[in-house]
């Protein structure tokens, strides 16, 4: 299984990482100033949407006053004081009259002026400066009033000190000028009525001076700086009297649209100033320039708030993406993790289906082997077992001969006697002792029928055995046994002490238990033949579904070296001619054929054989 590996960076090489970084960074930069142009743009229509908001209340203040003076001079009230100053009295009404026609158009000052430029009437006689008696020839509006046309010019005033906008027209009588009556007006009005933290408003006349400006500092001073011809000039116009006319020493910066962006105090570093945008409108009717500076800091902060949202969305982007292929990266391994699983699992399953194969065909094989090594088994077993059976019969046709003897002796005896009994019936016979006659001939019947039963013996021996299984008393076999060993057990003088309960009865073929137990037998009294005791002894129990049947003798017993060889077939401890060394063997596979056993137990008194046969209930 391979290790679980980090997912490839979004960018792998360093290059196209700084490369991205300087896109990134000129992206949001241009951004930036998009932003910043867009928003200083958006500025600019505002100032210029003030520009003439300013322009036409500057323009209706003055209309509203232009026709003022020419309104007064046909008052015929000033003509004919012109032509005849009169007395204080008159001096003093006419004071009255134009203070009130003053009040009433709620101008700065309303004074009229003779032919000399001396200011005869005023409506601020009673102020502390009045202008009665002031000669102000000097004003450019009293020469153009002179001249017979509507005077109109801005100046400092030189007694009043302040910024007013004069309006002059002719007192005419027969088409010439008997003086000059002038309306002043206060346009500093327009600076409070202007006054913006973020905005200064400024006015300047034709040469480049402000007059009027919403911060205090400004006034007074010019755009640019002034040649001195024209500044000798100005001072000696009288206009500006006790002013310095200092140039602002704005610095542009950048032009944009309709305006340009300046910075008013060269002196501080550009990042505790942000620029102002400069926009200027002429204002024909009274020959000035109407400026606006407006600070660009919230375009500024409006780019900046711009740029990191930019970021933000840049970033959130940027993980987004990671998260994506941090997620197809797990996919792939997951999948390319299940593809492996499934070869491997495919290659196991390869493997195991071969190794399977080679063994079924091993198997197979080995079943061949063992079905083959079976059917020899069964072969030589079939073979084995004929070899048995003719075994068998040789071993009955030498019990047979072993046999012959005796029963020739036993057949021979009862016949003797019967003769015996013949001879003497006949006698008796002959005497008429007819009872005696009958007792012979009785006993001799019984001796036929006792030879009788040794043949039906010797019949046994002679067929073949069927392997039949019937209940048999045990007792009664083992009578017949007995008598078929009764000529050997006389021979060697021992005696048989069957120790049966008459109702034990065994599952076995009749005749293959008489041979076996004659075997047994046979071997027992051949045993004690030479002993000073001469005992075999069978005893019978019954033991659940078996009954077991000890056979003992008072012979030599069987050395312990030799008790499993014993059922060995041909195993024999006797002289040549005297036994095949085939009655065990026999014997043992008659036993295990009948359904039980024959082994010889340890015994320290003679040979000890204990048969066991499958139990038999008898009928009784
Ligand atoms: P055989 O009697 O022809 O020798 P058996 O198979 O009947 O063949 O007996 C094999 C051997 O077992 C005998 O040679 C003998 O040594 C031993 N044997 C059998 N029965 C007895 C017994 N009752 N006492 C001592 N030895 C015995």
């Amino acid at each position: 299984m391979p290790t679980p590996e980090a997912p490839p960076p979004l960018i792998g090489h360093p290059l196209a990482w700084s490369g991205l970084i300087l896109a990134i960074l000129l992206g949001l930069a241009g951004l930036g100033l998009w932003s910043y142009r867009d928003g200083v743009a958006r500025l600019g229509e505002q100032g210029r949407n003030d520009l003439d908001l300013h322009i036409a209340y500057l323009e209706g203040l003055l209309a509203k006053y232009e026709p003022l003076p020419a309104l007064l001079a046909t008052d015929p009230r000033l003509s004919d004081f012109l032509r005849a100053p009169g007395g204080h009295e008159s001096i003093e009404a006419l004071n009255r009259y134009l203070e009130t026609i003053n009040r009433i158009s709620d101008a700065a000052d309303t004074y009229l002026m003779d032919a000399e430029g001396l200011t005869i009437a005023a409506s601020n006689w009673q102020t502390e400066r009045p202008f009665v008696g002031r000669n102000f020839s000097f004003r450019p509006y009293f020469r153009d009033a002179m001249d017979g046309q509507l005077g109109r010019y801005f100046a400092l005033g030189n007694t009043s000190g302040q910024r007013g906008y004069y309006f002059a027209y002719p007192v005419m009588e027969a088409g010439q000028a008997l003086g000059a009556v002038v309306v002043k007006i206060d346009i500093g009005e327009a600076e409070r009525r202007w006054a913006k933290p973020d905005r200064i408003l400024l006015v300047t006349d034709p040469d480049g001076v402000v007059f009027l400006a919403t911060r205090p500092e400004f006034r007074f001073r010019t755009l640019h700086p002034l040649a001195s011809e024209r500044r000798g000039r100005i001072q000696d116009s009288h206009r500006y009297p006790g002013t310095e006319l200092t140039p602002l020493g704005l610095v542009p910066v950048a032009a944009v649209g309709t305006g340009e962006l300046v910075r008013l105090d060269p002196e501080r570093p550009w990042w505790r100033e942000w620029p102002w945008l400069l926009q200027s409108r002429p204002m024909p009717t009274a020959g000035w320039q109407v400026h606006e500076l407006i600070q660009t800091q919230d375009a500024i902060r409006d780019s900046l708030k711009l740029v990191l949202l930019a970021i933000a969305l840049l970033t959130t982007l940027f993980l987004i993406a990671a998260l994506r292929r941090q997620h197809q990266h797990g996919r792939r391994l997951q999948s390319e993790f299940a593809e492996q699983t499934r070869a491997a699992l495919e290659r196991s399953n390869l493997e195991l289906e071969a190794r399977v194969a080679s063994r079924t065909t091993e198997l197979t094989r080995s079943n061949q082997r063992l079905r083959d090594e079976i059917e020899e088994r069964r072969r030589a077993e079939q073979a084995l077992r004929e070899t048995q059976q003719a075994l068998i019969q040789s071993a009955k046709l030498a019990t047979l001969g072993q046999l012959s003897a005796g029963i020739n002796h036993e057949l021979n005896q009862p016949l003797a006697a019967i003769r015996a009994y013949a001879d003497n019936g006949l006698l008796l016979l002959a005497k008429g002792r007819l009872e005696d006659v009958e007792t012979n001939l009785g006993q001799i019947l019984e001796l036929t029928e006792r030879m009788a039963k040794i043949g039906a013996q010797l019949k046994l021996f002679a067929r073949k055995t069927s392997a039949e299984s019937s209940d048999l008393p045990l007792l009664a076999v083992l009578e017949g046994a007995a008598r078929l060993l009764a000529p050997a057990l006389e021979r060697c003088g021992g005696t048989l002490e069957p120790d049966i309960p008459p109702g034990i009865g065994v599952r076995a073929n009749d005749v293959l238990l008489q041979q076996v137990l004659v075997n047994l037998l046979g071997n027992a009294c051949q045993a004690i033949a030479d002993r000073p005791e001469r005992r075999i002894r069978v005893q019978a129990r019954r033991r659940e579904a078996h009954v077991i049947i000890g056979v003992r003798d008072t012979g030599p017993g069987i050395p312990e070296a030799n008790r499993d060889l014993i059922f060995e077939p041909f195993f024999t401890t006797k002289a040549a001619g005297e036994g095949l060394g085939l009655g065990l063997a026999i014997s043992a596979r008659i036993a295990t054929d009948m359904g039980g056993a024959l082994v010889a137990l340890p015994s320290e008194t003679g040979a000890c054989f204990e048969l066991t046969l499958p139990a038999a209930d008898l009928q009784p």
